[in-house]
Protein backbone atom coordinates (compact mmCIF):
# COMPACT_ATOMS: atom_id res chain seq x y z
CA UNK A 1 0.00 0.00 0.00
CA UNK A 2 2.50 2.27 1.03
CA UNK A 3 5.10 1.37 -2.41
CA UNK A 4 1.91 1.98 -4.35
CA UNK A 5 1.38 5.47 -3.07
CA UNK A 6 5.24 6.19 -3.48
CA UNK A 7 5.25 4.95 -6.90
CA UNK A 8 2.16 6.87 -7.73
CA UNK A 9 3.92 9.98 -6.04
CA UNK A 10 6.93 9.21 -7.97
CA UNK A 11 5.25 8.65 -11.11
CA UNK A 12 3.60 11.92 -10.60
CA UNK A 13 4.01 15.11 -13.32
CA UNK A 14 5.55 17.15 -10.70
CA UNK A 15 7.83 14.49 -9.21
CA UNK A 16 9.40 13.56 -12.58
CA UNK A 17 10.19 17.20 -13.83
CA UNK A 18 12.10 17.40 -10.67
CA UNK A 19 15.71 18.23 -12.19
CA UNK A 20 18.58 16.68 -9.97
CA UNK A 21 21.95 19.12 -10.46
CA UNK A 22 24.44 17.10 -12.63
CA UNK A 23 27.08 18.03 -9.36
CA UNK A 24 25.07 16.19 -7.39
CA UNK A 25 24.07 13.12 -9.27
CA UNK A 26 27.98 12.70 -9.87
CA UNK A 27 29.31 12.84 -6.72
CA UNK A 28 26.28 10.59 -5.34
CA UNK A 29 27.54 8.05 -8.10
CA UNK A 30 31.11 9.08 -7.88
CA UNK A 31 32.28 5.42 -7.67
CA UNK A 32 29.71 3.47 -9.67
CA UNK A 33 29.81 2.03 -12.84
CA UNK A 34 26.07 1.27 -13.76
CA UNK A 35 25.89 -2.37 -15.46
CA UNK A 36 22.36 -1.79 -17.10
CA UNK A 37 20.94 -5.19 -17.75
CA UNK A 38 18.08 -5.32 -20.22
CA UNK A 39 16.23 -8.28 -22.27
CA UNK A 40 13.85 -7.57 -24.59
CA UNK A 41 13.13 -4.35 -26.51
CA UNK A 42 10.36 -3.76 -28.43
CA UNK A 43 6.78 -2.55 -29.51
CA UNK A 44 5.53 -5.54 -29.52
CA UNK A 45 6.85 -7.92 -26.90
CA UNK A 46 6.08 -11.75 -26.24
CA UNK A 47 3.81 -12.75 -24.00
CA UNK A 48 6.67 -14.31 -21.90
CA UNK A 49 8.26 -10.76 -22.12
CA UNK A 50 5.80 -8.75 -21.16
CA UNK A 51 4.91 -11.09 -18.24
CA UNK A 52 8.01 -11.04 -17.03
CA UNK A 53 8.75 -7.22 -17.25
CA UNK A 54 11.50 -8.21 -19.48
CA UNK A 55 10.94 -5.69 -22.03
CA UNK A 56 11.33 -2.30 -22.65
CA UNK A 57 9.64 -0.33 -25.59
CA UNK A 58 12.31 1.24 -28.10
CA UNK A 59 11.08 5.21 -27.25
CA UNK A 60 11.66 4.28 -22.93
CA UNK A 61 15.28 2.56 -24.15
CA UNK A 62 16.11 5.57 -25.77
CA UNK A 63 14.76 8.11 -22.96
CA UNK A 64 16.92 5.94 -20.65
CA UNK A 65 20.81 6.21 -22.52
CA UNK A 66 19.96 9.75 -23.57
CA UNK A 67 19.78 10.75 -19.67
CA UNK A 68 23.16 9.07 -18.68
CA UNK A 69 24.45 11.08 -21.78
CA UNK A 70 23.00 14.38 -21.59
CA UNK A 71 24.23 13.58 -17.83
CA UNK A 72 27.42 13.50 -18.68
CA UNK A 73 27.88 9.82 -17.76
CA UNK A 74 31.02 7.92 -19.61
CA UNK A 75 29.87 5.09 -21.67
CA UNK A 76 32.25 2.14 -21.17
CA UNK A 77 33.60 0.60 -24.08
CA UNK A 78 34.77 -3.51 -23.22
CA UNK A 79 38.19 -2.79 -23.40
CA UNK A 80 37.81 0.50 -20.79
CA UNK A 81 36.03 -2.32 -18.54
CA UNK A 82 38.95 -4.53 -19.28
CA UNK A 83 41.28 -2.33 -18.40
CA UNK A 84 39.18 -1.25 -15.54
CA UNK A 85 40.29 2.38 -15.69
CA UNK A 86 37.84 5.02 -17.15
CA UNK A 87 36.30 8.36 -15.44
CA UNK A 88 33.44 7.34 -13.67
CA UNK A 89 30.36 7.84 -13.34
CA UNK A 90 30.43 5.48 -16.01
CA UNK A 91 27.53 3.06 -17.42
CA UNK A 92 27.57 0.10 -19.53
CA UNK A 93 25.18 -1.83 -21.30
CA UNK A 94 24.16 -5.74 -21.15
CA UNK A 95 21.65 -8.01 -22.68
CA UNK A 96 20.67 -11.30 -21.53
CA UNK A 97 18.98 -14.21 -24.16
CA UNK A 98 19.70 -12.44 -27.37
CA UNK A 99 16.01 -11.59 -27.92
CA UNK A 100 15.00 -10.60 -31.46
CA UNK A 101 14.52 -7.01 -30.39
CA UNK A 102 17.86 -6.48 -29.87
CA UNK A 103 19.06 -6.63 -32.96
CA UNK A 104 15.89 -4.72 -34.92
CA UNK A 105 15.65 -1.99 -32.42
CA UNK A 106 18.10 -2.06 -29.65
CA UNK A 107 21.48 -1.48 -32.06
CA UNK A 108 20.08 1.41 -34.20
CA UNK A 109 19.48 3.10 -30.48
CA UNK A 110 23.16 1.85 -29.22
CA UNK A 111 24.79 3.25 -32.83
CA UNK A 112 23.12 6.53 -31.99
CA UNK A 113 24.84 7.09 -29.02
CA UNK A 114 27.95 5.26 -29.38
CA UNK A 115 27.79 2.80 -26.75
CA UNK A 116 29.08 -0.54 -26.68
CA UNK A 117 26.83 -3.55 -25.68
CA UNK A 118 27.20 -7.24 -25.05
CA UNK A 119 24.31 -9.56 -25.46
CA UNK A 120 24.89 -13.00 -23.13
CA UNK A 121 23.40 -15.37 -25.47
CA UNK A 122 22.51 -18.81 -25.27
CA UNK A 123 23.18 -20.26 -28.25
CA UNK A 124 20.10 -23.23 -27.57
CA UNK A 125 18.11 -20.64 -28.80
CA UNK A 126 19.66 -19.61 -31.98
CA UNK A 127 20.16 -23.80 -32.68
CA UNK A 128 16.23 -23.94 -32.65
CA UNK A 129 15.59 -25.28 -29.44
CA UNK A 130 12.57 -24.68 -26.74
CA UNK A 131 14.14 -22.03 -24.57
CA UNK A 132 14.64 -23.82 -21.13
CA UNK A 133 13.90 -20.56 -19.56
CA UNK A 134 10.12 -19.60 -21.14
CA UNK A 135 9.88 -23.97 -21.06
CA UNK A 136 10.27 -24.45 -17.22
CA UNK A 137 8.56 -20.89 -16.47
CA UNK A 138 5.51 -22.22 -18.40
CA UNK A 139 5.57 -25.69 -16.91
CA UNK A 140 5.15 -24.28 -13.17
CA UNK A 141 2.28 -22.11 -14.38
CA UNK A 142 0.30 -24.60 -16.00
CA UNK A 143 0.88 -27.64 -14.73
CA UNK A 144 1.02 -28.19 -11.30
CA UNK A 145 1.82 -32.33 -11.69
CA UNK A 146 5.29 -30.67 -12.99
CA UNK A 147 6.18 -29.16 -9.90
CA UNK A 148 5.00 -32.35 -7.66
CA UNK A 149 7.38 -33.87 -10.15
CA UNK A 150 10.39 -31.87 -8.93
CA UNK A 151 9.72 -32.09 -5.36
CA UNK A 152 9.38 -36.08 -6.13
CA UNK A 153 12.99 -35.76 -7.92
CA UNK A 154 14.31 -33.84 -4.91
CA UNK A 155 13.05 -35.79 -2.07
CA UNK A 156 13.77 -34.27 1.46
CA UNK A 157 15.69 -31.48 -0.21
CA UNK A 158 12.37 -30.05 -1.58
CA UNK A 159 12.70 -27.11 0.73
CA UNK A 160 10.55 -23.62 1.46
CA UNK A 161 12.74 -21.60 -1.17
CA UNK A 162 12.66 -24.61 -4.06
CA UNK A 163 8.75 -24.71 -3.43
CA UNK A 164 8.61 -20.92 -3.79
CA UNK A 165 10.79 -20.45 -6.84
CA UNK A 166 10.33 -23.78 -9.01
CA UNK A 167 11.59 -23.28 -11.91
CA UNK A 168 15.16 -21.71 -10.50
CA UNK A 169 15.25 -25.83 -9.47
CA UNK A 170 13.73 -27.05 -12.81
CA UNK A 171 17.32 -28.17 -14.44
CA UNK A 172 17.46 -29.39 -18.17
CA UNK A 173 17.55 -32.97 -17.14
CA UNK A 174 14.59 -32.92 -14.75
CA UNK A 175 12.93 -31.08 -17.56
CA UNK A 176 13.51 -33.34 -20.14
CA UNK A 177 12.69 -36.29 -17.78
CA UNK A 178 8.91 -34.18 -17.73
CA UNK A 179 8.98 -33.83 -21.11
CA UNK A 180 9.53 -37.35 -22.21
CA UNK A 181 6.42 -38.85 -20.04
CA UNK A 182 4.14 -35.91 -21.42
CA UNK A 183 2.85 -34.79 -24.57
CA UNK A 184 5.77 -32.76 -24.97
CA UNK A 185 4.92 -31.80 -28.93
CA UNK A 186 1.68 -29.59 -27.79
CA UNK A 187 3.77 -28.42 -24.50
CA UNK A 188 6.78 -27.10 -26.83
CA UNK A 189 4.04 -26.02 -29.03
CA UNK A 190 2.68 -23.42 -26.03
CA UNK A 191 5.81 -22.60 -24.91
CA UNK A 192 6.55 -21.41 -28.38
CA UNK A 193 3.48 -19.18 -29.12
CA UNK A 194 4.84 -17.53 -25.27
CA UNK A 195 8.25 -16.85 -25.70
CA UNK A 196 8.02 -15.80 -29.41
CA UNK A 197 10.82 -16.41 -31.84
CA UNK A 198 14.05 -15.82 -30.03
CA UNK A 199 17.04 -14.19 -31.99
CA UNK A 200 18.45 -15.81 -34.57
CA UNK A 201 22.08 -16.48 -36.15
CA UNK A 202 21.20 -15.09 -39.52
CA UNK A 203 20.09 -11.53 -36.88
CA UNK A 204 23.67 -11.62 -35.61
CA UNK A 205 25.83 -12.07 -38.47
CA UNK A 206 23.85 -9.51 -40.15
CA UNK A 207 25.82 -6.91 -37.38
CA UNK A 208 28.81 -8.98 -37.62
CA UNK A 209 30.50 -5.59 -38.56
CA UNK A 210 29.54 -3.40 -35.72
CA UNK A 211 32.55 -2.73 -33.71
CA UNK A 212 30.36 -1.84 -30.31
CA UNK A 213 28.64 -4.90 -30.07
CA UNK A 214 29.82 -7.86 -28.44
CA UNK A 215 28.27 -11.26 -27.30
CA UNK A 216 28.99 -13.07 -24.00
CA UNK A 217 28.53 -16.35 -22.41
CA UNK A 218 24.96 -17.41 -20.74
CA UNK A 219 25.65 -20.94 -20.82
CA UNK A 220 23.89 -23.11 -24.06
CA UNK A 221 20.63 -23.98 -22.37
CA UNK A 222 20.18 -21.24 -19.71
CA UNK A 223 20.31 -23.56 -16.78
CA UNK A 224 20.46 -22.51 -13.24
CA UNK A 225 24.52 -22.98 -12.49
CA UNK A 226 23.89 -23.49 -9.02
CA UNK A 227 21.16 -26.05 -9.49
CA UNK A 228 23.11 -28.17 -11.90
CA UNK A 229 26.29 -30.96 -11.47
CA UNK A 230 30.00 -28.92 -11.65
CA UNK A 231 29.86 -31.46 -14.30
CA UNK A 232 26.58 -30.12 -16.38
CA UNK A 233 27.94 -26.27 -15.90
CA UNK A 234 31.14 -27.56 -17.18
CA UNK A 235 29.45 -28.62 -20.43
CA UNK A 236 26.68 -26.12 -20.83
CA UNK A 237 29.42 -23.08 -20.60
CA UNK A 238 32.03 -24.78 -22.53
CA UNK A 239 29.24 -25.58 -25.74
CA UNK A 240 27.97 -22.27 -25.44
CA UNK A 241 32.04 -20.64 -25.72
CA UNK A 242 32.41 -22.81 -29.13
CA UNK A 243 29.56 -21.01 -30.80
CA UNK A 244 31.04 -17.69 -29.23
CA UNK A 245 34.36 -18.51 -30.69
CA UNK A 246 32.66 -18.63 -33.81
CA UNK A 247 31.46 -14.72 -33.78
CA UNK A 248 33.75 -11.96 -34.63
CA UNK A 249 32.46 -10.27 -31.68
CA UNK A 250 32.89 -13.47 -28.98
CA UNK A 251 34.32 -13.01 -25.87
CA UNK A 252 34.74 -14.64 -22.66
CA UNK A 253 32.47 -12.75 -20.52
CA UNK A 254 29.81 -14.98 -18.73
CA UNK A 255 26.71 -13.64 -17.51
CA UNK A 256 24.74 -15.89 -14.75
CA UNK A 257 21.20 -17.66 -16.22
CA UNK A 258 18.92 -15.90 -13.16
CA UNK A 259 21.59 -13.93 -11.41
CA UNK A 260 20.09 -14.03 -8.42
CA UNK A 261 23.00 -14.17 -5.55
CA UNK A 262 23.38 -17.96 -3.86
CA UNK A 263 20.26 -19.42 -5.76
CA UNK A 264 22.32 -19.21 -8.66
CA UNK A 265 25.68 -18.85 -7.83
CA UNK A 266 28.07 -19.47 -5.36
CA UNK A 267 32.20 -20.03 -5.00
CA UNK A 268 32.08 -23.07 -6.38
CA UNK A 269 30.19 -22.49 -9.55
CA UNK A 270 32.63 -19.02 -9.83
CA UNK A 271 35.43 -22.05 -9.34
CA UNK A 272 34.04 -24.02 -12.37
CA UNK A 273 33.16 -21.39 -14.98
CA UNK A 274 36.46 -19.33 -14.75
CA UNK A 275 38.13 -23.06 -15.22
CA UNK A 276 36.07 -22.90 -18.61
CA UNK A 277 38.51 -20.05 -18.94
CA UNK A 278 35.68 -17.14 -18.49
CA UNK A 279 37.58 -13.78 -17.78
CA UNK A 280 34.38 -11.55 -16.66
CA UNK A 281 31.45 -12.67 -14.42
CA UNK A 282 28.05 -10.77 -13.86
CA UNK A 283 25.54 -11.45 -12.08
CA UNK A 284 22.14 -9.92 -11.30
CA UNK A 285 21.55 -8.79 -7.67
CA UNK A 286 19.87 -5.39 -8.65
CA UNK A 287 22.70 -3.72 -7.07
CA UNK A 288 24.74 -0.59 -8.57
CA UNK A 289 28.81 -1.63 -9.21
CA UNK A 290 31.03 0.52 -7.24
CA UNK A 291 34.29 0.40 -6.98
CA UNK A 292 36.82 -1.94 -9.53
CA UNK A 293 35.60 -4.05 -12.05
CA UNK A 294 37.93 -7.44 -11.57
CA UNK A 295 35.41 -9.65 -9.31
CA UNK A 296 31.88 -10.19 -9.77
CA UNK A 297 30.16 -7.52 -11.76
CA UNK A 298 26.80 -6.62 -10.45
CA UNK A 299 23.93 -4.99 -12.48
CA UNK A 300 20.73 -3.94 -12.12
CA UNK A 301 17.63 -3.76 -14.32
CA UNK A 302 15.84 -0.27 -15.40
CA UNK A 303 12.09 0.65 -15.28
CA UNK A 304 10.23 -0.59 -18.11
CA UNK A 305 7.22 1.97 -17.71
CA UNK A 306 7.95 5.14 -19.56
CA UNK A 307 9.64 8.07 -17.73
CA UNK A 308 10.46 11.50 -18.27
CA UNK A 309 14.56 11.82 -18.70
CA UNK A 310 14.84 13.93 -15.30
CA UNK A 311 12.55 11.52 -13.42
CA UNK A 312 15.01 8.29 -14.68
CA UNK A 313 18.05 10.35 -12.92
CA UNK A 314 16.02 11.15 -9.84
CA UNK A 315 15.19 7.11 -9.61
CA UNK A 316 19.25 6.44 -9.96
CA UNK A 317 19.71 8.95 -7.58
CA UNK A 318 17.34 7.47 -5.01
CA UNK A 319 18.38 3.87 -5.75
CA UNK A 320 22.21 4.85 -5.08
CA UNK A 321 21.01 6.38 -2.09
CA UNK A 322 19.10 3.63 -0.56
CA UNK A 323 21.81 1.08 -1.49
CA UNK A 324 24.67 3.10 0.59
CA UNK A 325 22.25 3.81 3.16
CA UNK A 326 22.05 -0.24 3.32
CA UNK A 327 25.45 -1.07 3.16
CA UNK A 328 26.43 1.46 5.81
CA UNK A 329 23.33 -0.16 8.12
CA UNK A 330 25.27 -3.52 7.36
CA UNK A 331 28.92 -2.08 8.21
ZN1 LIG B 1 18.88 -14.98 -19.05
Amino acid sequence: MLRNLLRAIYRSKPVQSIRLPKPLLHWLLADATLVLIYHEISDAPSPFHARHDLNHAPDVFATQLQALHEAGFYFCSLRDMQRGDYRRPAVFVTFDDGAPGFFDNAIPILRRHGAHAINFLNASIQDGAVFHSALTSWLCANRPDFIAHLAAAYGPDWDATKQSLPFLFATPELTQAYLDAHDRAAIERSVRADYGPGGAWEQIQRHQELSIIHYGNHTYTHANAAAVSPEFLAQDVARNQERLDALPQGTRWFSYPYGQPALCYNEATHTVIRNCGQERLFESSGRIHTGPVDGLIHRFATPTLPQSESGFLLWLAIKMAAQRWRSRRAD
